[in-house]
């Protein structure tokens, strides 16, 4: 079945990359139009890469090891971080117009948890100038059918669980199966099945449903970030205020005083706002005294005014809410799954860059990656052996679609925000588990069921979250990265 094309399911970074990349004929299907509802086009610091002159793949290396609370594969951020300044040069070549110095070298931003200024970024609204430029160099592409407004419902399997099609929903109600045995999942994250979210609110996580339902085995699906500072108003899902906000010297108050260094890992800043505003107080983001902040952060100083305040002299509330996966489906270095012709790119996928805590801007530098390796292994000779190295899934989590359709999205989300938190203990787990179970039939419950019961098995802190109820907890203070990063 080589002679059919491959199938690309997501218009991110990640899927558009693998789009771009691959050399054979390929059907591009997205939900929404070209690059509507992908978190990639949301991404305001930019693509992590050593670049500067005082700067190594290998300190890269460390600070994505270190950040993830040293449960990466270091053979995994080795390789990625290792690529990461050819990705920008890449990119650059398709005209991303990222920000230049005075004398034309790029100018590199310093994020949290990184020890020298590595992030390329094109202002602040680098995520959707990388996304824009790739989908332009797709939509010239003559290889590539993009198909817009058309959802993956459901990948078929044939009798030995190997891919041989695909059904998908156009958003008039008619289906349509795409035979195929090569599917490439770039469907993004599942930050929409918590209540306080960055994420877009249909990053409900249907790409690791579908893929579980025929066997692809998941990995760390209980290790989600959360980003510390949201802007705490109204809006579902919450808008970000950037970690380079921090970076460019904006402190964080509660009730009017500092109680945290602002750029320490993402993980610890959470824990610490998230333990001032269960005790009861008010965070603020203070970026007053960033010299001329309402031009440098066009972008965030307008999402402020939207809400009413002024970047420039008010005070901004924040809370954390989750931002990013670091499980997903798991894959090998051609980002394969454990199913024979299945793919998974981008943030739907669990490669072992992140660990248990993503390092900031690794995420779209994860998409390129991941996604040009998939469209190369798409393309080449199908192997005999199919991922070999991959362990085998817990046939416990395959479990089928049926049409009881009892458990509402919103009471998914309510029930992981209140079971899988920054702090989260293990008897709630198990009542979420157990409440989760019945649903499992429709994906929104499945997911959440996942990474509950994937919770529930790992009774740990560990990068992103502590567990209140671990009595062996671990030391999370990594100031060490923190001094490197403001050295
Ligand atoms: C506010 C915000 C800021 C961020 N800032 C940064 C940053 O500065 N640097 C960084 O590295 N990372 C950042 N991230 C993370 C990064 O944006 C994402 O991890 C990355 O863009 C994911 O890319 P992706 O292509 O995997 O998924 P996405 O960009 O989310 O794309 C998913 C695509 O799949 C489609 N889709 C989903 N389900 C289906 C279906 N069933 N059928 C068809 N199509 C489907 C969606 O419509 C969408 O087109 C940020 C994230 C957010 C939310």
């Amino acid at each position: 079945m080589k002679e059919s094309p491959i199938v690309i399911v997501g218009s991110g970074l990640a899927g558009l990359t693998c789009a771009w990349a691959a050399t054979e004929p390929c059907v591009l299907v997205t939900a929404e139009s070209l690059t509507s509802g992908a978190a990639s086009m949301w991404a305001q610091g930019g693509v992590a890469a050593a670049l500067a002159p005082n700067d190594s793949t290998q300190d890269h290396a460390d600070d994505t090891w270190r950040a993830g609370a040293l449960a990466g594969d270091r053979a995994v951020i080795d390789r990625i971080t290792g690529v990461a300044p050819e990705i920008v040069r890449l990119l650059t070549e398709l005209d991303v117009p990222f920000d230049r110095a005075a004398d034309g070298s790029l100018d590199l931003a310093l994020e949290g948890g990184h020890r020298r200024p590595r992030v390329a970024h094109a202002g602040d609204h680098s995520g959707a100038a990388i996304t824009a430029c790739m989908a332009s160099a797709v939509l010239h592409s003559p290889t590539v059918d993009v198909r817009e407004n058309q959802s993956l419902v459901e990948i078929l399997a044939d009798d030995h669980g190997a891919v041989r099609g695909v059904l998908v929903r156009r958003t008039d109600g008619t289906t349509e199966t795409i035979e195929t045995s090569r599917v490439v999942l770039a469907t993004g994250g599942l930050g929409g099945l918590w209540g306080h979210t960055t994420n877009p609110t249909t990053a409900l996580g249907q790409g690791v449903a579908l893929a579980a339902r025929i066997g692809a085995r998941t990995d760390d699906l209980h290790l989600v970030q959360f980003h510390p500072t949201a802007l705490d108003v109204p809006r579902d899902p919450l808008p970000l205020l950037t970690e380079a906000l921090r970076g460019a010297g904006a402190k964080l108050l509660a009730d009017g005083s500092r109680f945290v260094e602002e750029l320490q890992p993402r993980d610890v800043v959470a824990a610490a706002v998230w333990e001032q505003l269960g005790a009861g107080r008010k965070v603020r983001l203070d970026a007053r005294e960033i010299p001329d902040v309402t031009s440098r952060f066009p972008a965030v100083a307008a999402i402020a005014e939207g809400c009413g305040l002024d970047l420039a002299t008010d005070l901004l509330p924040v809370r954390p809410a989750l931002h990013y996966s670091m499980g997903g489906l798991t894959v090998d270095q051609h980002s394969r799954t454990s199913v024979p012709g299945l793919w998974a790119i981008g943030e739907v996928s669990r490669t072992g860059l992140h660990g248990a805590n993503r390092l900031a801007s690794n995420s779209l530098l994860e998409a390129v990656v991941t996604g040009r390796a998939a469209a190369q292994d798409a393309c080449g000779p199908l192997p005999g052996a199919w991922a070999e190295n991959l362990p085998q899934v817990d046939p416990a989590t395959v479990l089928p679609r049926n049409d009881i359709a009892t458990l509402s999205v919103q009471d998914v989300r309510a029930l992981l925000s209140s079971a899988c938190g920054v702090l989260r203990d293990g008897a709630t787990l198990e009542r979420a588990v157990e409440r989760l179970a019945p649903h499992t039939g429709e994906d929104v419950p499945y997911v959440a069921w996942l990474i509950a019961r994937s919770a529930l098995a790992h009774p740990h802190s560990i990068g992103a979250h502590r567990r209140t109820d671990d009595v062996h907890a671990r030391n999370t203070d990594r100031t060490e990265t923190h001094q490197g990063a403001t050295a």
